[in-house]
């Protein structure tokens, strides 16, 4: 099932993902906007539905593995390897390195999907796609139900269900922080 961008948008926004207020991000820069997909991915229903388009954007390709970074991308990746009816692997860090643990291995020449719930600069999915292709994988595709825009970390097709771009500022230009407004915590704060 294929979903519109203006159906994504109107679902996030409905589960509270997209918060609106005066908000720091991890990066230190401040925002009007909060991407928040922990509203989405405690849903079951929507992040099938979700899933399922992000699985038929793919449908041209074929899949054997998806494979995704702890801890964002488990649900989701999870969630569209289901709607591909294939096997789902998942990366975390040991020490600060990218590995995949628990035994989870990708046969060479595989195709992998990798999923992530949200990515900016996808950091963490180019450290996934290394290890894809150091097994002797080969990455088919990168998907993500969010894609914040900017230069990506990584080389691989890139396929994101929704391209969201937040507007973000160092606090010295933020208006709002000019203005005396404080600063949101994403859980105090609901969709508008
Ligand atoms: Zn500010």
């Amino acid at each position: 099932m294929t979903m519109t961008d203006a159906d994504v948008l109107a679902a996030l926004k409905e589960a509270g993902a997209i918060l609106h207020g005066h908000f720091q991000l991890t990066s230190g820069r401040h925002s009007d906007t909060y991407v928040q997909c922990a509203r989405v991915l405690e849903d079951p229903a929507l992040t099938t539905r979700l899933a399922e388009a992000m699985a038929a954007s793919v449908a041209d390709e074929q899949i054997d593995l998806v494979a995704a970074p702890a801890v964002g991308g488990i649900i989701i990746g999870f969630a569209v390897a289901q709607a591909l009816g294939v096997k789902f692997i998942f990366s975390e860090r040991q020490q600060g390195v990218m590995t995949f643990r628990r035994s989870f291995t990708v046969r060479p020449g595989e195709r992998v999907l990798v999923v992530e719930d949200v990515v900016t600069t996808g950091g963490s999915v180019a450290e996934v796609i290394e290890l894809v292709r150091g097994s002797g994988g080969v990455v088919a595709a990168v998907t993500s139900i969010i894609d914040r825009g900017g230069d990506k970390a990584f080389d691989a097709e890139y396929r994101p269900l929704l391209q969201l771009e937040v507007e973000s500022m160092e606090p010295q230009n933020c208006p709002q922080c000019a203005a005396g407004t404080p600063i949101d915590s994403p859980g105090s704060r609901r969709l508008s």
